[in-house]
């Protein structure tokens, strides 16, 4: 039976290994270290970058002042006092849920029309090159990604940008954030175009992988992509990074492994 579940439901569901961030990510270091001396061939460790390396809430903030501050909210003042004076924290995974955090209903019109006003704002920028200098990334995974490159591992970032809005930027920040990239052993996958769905896109890019060596583990923060991975590579770790996500379903399951962040606990 195929059980469809609420995300929240579905983490609560899924057996996770009973590990701590910690220990995860030393057995996928030590994993990268058996494949080692068993193959010449480089294990893979495949990684997302939205919400899995990068914290991309503050690529939305600063998107929402730039709105607040352009003629184009100058329309809804009920809407911008609010925004006004919300903090970082109250930033939701969408700005559905950020106008909900503040209490601005959608029932309003004028909440309703601001809402459709920003999204339209937000659309135009977070998924372009520049806006990618907003993004933070998560402390200590440059350092884990490193660590599993210098231990042997082929590094391939899988991620559901697109080359042409967002290829540029990606690579820049990657070098910046001091990641392993542009060395032998590192390639980055993006989509060929924004219009191509994330899931089909990653679990096509799944038959590459194949190719390359044994996939050691996945990352991925969305748990659809997690799902299909696991059902694609089953002998490989599957960990969800336990960020945000968006409300795609997924069928929860058993012997995942879970992250909150790439330091302790
Ligand atoms: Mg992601």
């Amino acid at each position: 039976m195929s059980l469809k579940v609420s995300p929240l439901d579905w983490i609560r569901s899924c057996e996770f290994h009973p590990l701590s961030n910690v220990q995860v990510l030393n057995e996928v270091h030590e994993r990268i270290r058996t494949e080692r001396t068993k193959s010449s061939v480089p294990p893979v460790l495949l990684l997302d970058l939205d919400s899995t390396l990068y914290e991309v809430g503050s690529r939305s903030y600063q998107i929402l002042r730039e709105w607040l501050a352009s003629s184009e909210s100058a329309e809804f003042p009920k809407v911008r006092a609010r925004i006004e004076r919300m903090t970082r924290a109250e930033l939701g995974y969408s700005l559905l849920d950020t106008f909900n955090h503040l209490g601005l209903s959608v029932m309003d019109s004028e909440v309703e029309a601001a809402l459709k006003a920003s999204m339209k704002f937000w659309g135009r920028r977070f998924f372009t090159d520049d806006y990618l200098a907003y993004d933070e990334v998560y402390p200590g995974a440059p350092a884990f990604v490193q660590k599993a490159y210098d231990l042997g591992a082929e590094i391939i970032y899988l991620t559901g940008r697109d080359e042409p809005g967002m290829g540029r930027g990606t690579r820049s920040r990657l070098l910046k954030d001091q990641f392993p990239f542009d060395v032998d052993r590192t390639q980055l996958i993006l989509k060929k175009s924004f219009e191509l769905d994330d899931l089909d896109h990653k679990a096509k890019a799944s038959d590459y992988v194949k190719t390359r060596g044994n996939l050691v583990a996945s990352f991925e923060n969305e748990p659809p992509n997690l799902i299909s991975f696991s059902e694609i590579f089953p002998e490989a770790m599957h960990v969800f990074v336990d960020t945000v996500y968006s409300d795609r379903h997924a069928v929860p399951k058993s012997g995942l492994y879970r992250i909150t962040g790439y330091e302790s606990p």
